[in-house]
């Protein structure tokens, strides 16, 4: 038997069952989880039931919880790769692997793209639910080999429960084109997303990495992670183009990552996308969801490329993996709060406080890490 933290009821609190341990299927393996983040959203999320729904969400009770790392404890007789006893973060983005998008290498452009312990896109979501019920909030849980980013020793589960938000903004910053001798404008540098995007803009090879957002506090501690390269502004303290323009010599940045969340002004995408120089991308990683009036002539003229990004691959997760094994990536700086399965509610209030990028909220289903 197991525990799982299991919410009963739309946006009600978590409460700790004893199920039965999951045993994996042929292509499968059963993770023993030992950290999974705790996303602010998460509310949200349980609330979108009923006249509420918007979202395809898991039935209830479910067990929520998105990024999970842990332990191969069991693997099915198809699995060769992975073996009892490997570090893994487990990849939440499931798909039906058989679709045109699927059979095409483009899994997270599936009509059923879903994320296992979270929601999905569409009603076909509901068929993997049923495949794979088990989130993070959980002593065990199931995934596809294939699902699967390895860890190396020196990525601490902690850290990996992280990747979610790592992933998001590296996958963006691949789409803007970031890399070595490139600039980026990181749009709220001090939030989860933001700071994950500054670091790994920073392990890409980024030479200039400009992070803006309102908390000068943390920005400055953004900025002390590395002052030759990275420079921040207070929002509303210079217009943002300007100050763009005039730290690279007039020209603009290469790239935009926008981490603006839900319910921030329009205007502020708006101001970063005044930082691009002609030629530029602007991705979007954040959500922010107002709507905006933009000047296409201006953009067509001037070449620029607006890109919405949703997720991140295996592949990118690999990569990240190599990064932080290599000491490229560097994610000592998160200050990691632990809480038992037991403490899930607490565990949620915290990360709703958004006390910006530096804080994880980690859920230890099965005991502490290492
Ligand atoms: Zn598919």
């Amino acid at each position: 038997m197991m525990h799982a933290a299991r919410v009963h009821q739309a946006g009600g609190r978590f409460q700790v069952d004893t199920l039965a341990r999951p045993k994996p299927r042929e292509n499968d393996v059963v993770v023993a989880v030992k950290a999974a983040g705790v996303v602010p959203n998460l509310r949200n999320v349980m609330s979108n039931y009923g006249e509420r729904a918007y979202l395809t969400v898991p039935e209830l009770p479910a067990i929520y919880g998105l990024d999970a790392a842990g332990i191969v404890e069991d693997v099915g007789e198809m699995v060769s790769g992975i073996v009892p006893g490997d570090r893994v973060y487990i990849n939440p983005g499931r798909s039906c692997g058989s679709c045109h998008a699927c059979r095409s290498g483009d899994a997270i452009n599936c009509p059923a793209y879903t994320f296992q312990g979270y929601f999905g896109f569409g009603p076909a979501s509901q068929r993997i639910y049923k495949l794979y019920p088990y989130g993070g909030f959980s002593q065990y849980a199931t995934a596809p080999a294939s699902g699967l980013v390895k860890l190396p020793e020196q990525v601490s589960f902690e850290a990996a429960a992280r990747f979610g938000y790592l992933g998001t903004a590296y996958s963006g910053l691949r789409k803007a084109g970031v890399g070595p001798g490139r600039t980026v404008l990181v749009n709220g540098a001090s939030g989860t997303l933001g700071l994950g995007a500054v670091l790994l803009a920073r392990a890409m090879g980024a030479t200039s990495i400009l992070g803006v957002a309102r908390n000068r506090e943390l920005l400055e501690r953004v900025r002390a992670i590395d002052p030759a390269r990275i420079h921040v502004l207070s929002a509303g303290d210079e217009p943002v183009g300007e100050w763009a323009h005039r730290l690279t010599g007039g020209v603009g940045v290469d790239a935009v990552l926008d981490t603006l969340g839900p319910g921030a002004p329009g205007q502020a995408m708006l101001d970063a996308i005044t930082a691009l120089r002609r030629g530029g991308r602007l991705v979007d990683v954040g959500g922010m969801n107002a709507p905006m009036q933009l000047n296409m002539h201006a953009l067509m003229c001037a070449q620029v490329s607006l890109i919405g990004s949703l997720w991140f691959t295996v592949a990118e997760g690999e990569e990240m993996a190599a990064m932080a094994a290599a000491g490229t990536l560097d994610l000592s700086v998160l200050e990691h709060h632990r809480f038992p399965l037991g403490e899930v509610n607490e565990a949620l209030a915290l990360a709703e406080k958004r006390a910006g990028g530096f804080v994880n909220v980690v859920v230890m289903p099965s005991g502490q890490g290492e």
